[in-house]
């Protein structure tokens, strides 16, 4: 399948968004394959491995591209490898054009601490830019629950950004949802979840959450930021 025209793609997330309002994840992820084949992907960070599963489930052999900064818990390692191992999917792990050391001597040792946002951009969004460029449309775990930035998520929309669509099956879920589908499917977990942590991001810029607190608040914590460039 070749690659589609923005404005090929803006009809198609139109249509999409139009077709899916109402419908479950499993037809949200059956519409991408049958639109996009072999040029849609999933992008998962492990926190949890409900779409991988449903993907899985739906459509055997996508792509799943998991952002490998160089800085994931052990735990979230250990969930892309038992996904990776178990499921019928074909997990791409996607490296920043500069290790830990050389991004240390361009900008200064841990970053992260000083400039999370520029840190983001060197070991996520771009990286992700660059994987991208195999795909016509990617799916995504964010769900509107998650924090008030991802209240009006889209189930489908225009990725303008990246010339993509981009789908966001589970956009609708709750982390009940979320928690009643791992325990009916007996999923593997990432460990950190039991811990205090419902949002897992890179180890030096997530803690785990109070009881209550919003599942985000645990991600850079001491700065402003809530979101890493992914998805705004
Ligand atoms: Fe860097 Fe933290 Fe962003 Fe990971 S989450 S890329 S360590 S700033």
């Amino acid at each position: 399948m070749s690659r589609r025209s923005l404005f090929e793609l803006g009809e198609l997330a139109e249509v999409g968004a139009r077709a899916l309002a109402d419908a479950s994840a499993e037809q949200v992820i059956a519409w991408a394959v049958d639109t996009f084949g072999g040029r849609f992907c999933l992008a998962s960070s492990f926190g949890d491995a409900v779409l991988a599963d449903l993907v899985a489930t739906v459509a055997p052999g996508v792509d799943v591209l998991f952002l490998d900064t160089g800085l994931h818990f052990p735990q979230t390692l250990a969930l892309r490898d038992e996904v990776a191992r178990t499921l019928p999917l074909r997990v791409r792990s996607v490296r920043p054009a500069r290790t830990l050391d050389e991004q240390a001597r361009e900008h200064g040792p841990e970053l992260w601490d000083r400039e999370p946002q520029r840190c983001c951009a060197l070991r996520k969004v771009a990286p992700l830019a660059g994987a991208l460029g195999d795909y016509d449309a990617w799916a995504t775990g964010l769900r509107r629950d998650e924090s008030p930035t991802r209240a009006d998520a889209p189930v489908v929309g225009l990725d303008a950004r990246r010339l993509k669509v981009k789908v966001a099956p589970l956009a609708r879920w709750t982390q009940a949802d979320v928690d009643a589908y791992v325990d009916r499917r007996r999923l593997p977990r990432n460990e950190l979840v039991a811990l205090g942590y419902p949002s897992i991001g890179c180890a030096p810029c997530t803690r785990p959450v109070a009881v209550g607190a919003s599942a985000r608040s645990g991600r850079w914590a001491r700065f402003e930021q809530t979101e890493c460039g992914l998805h705004g």
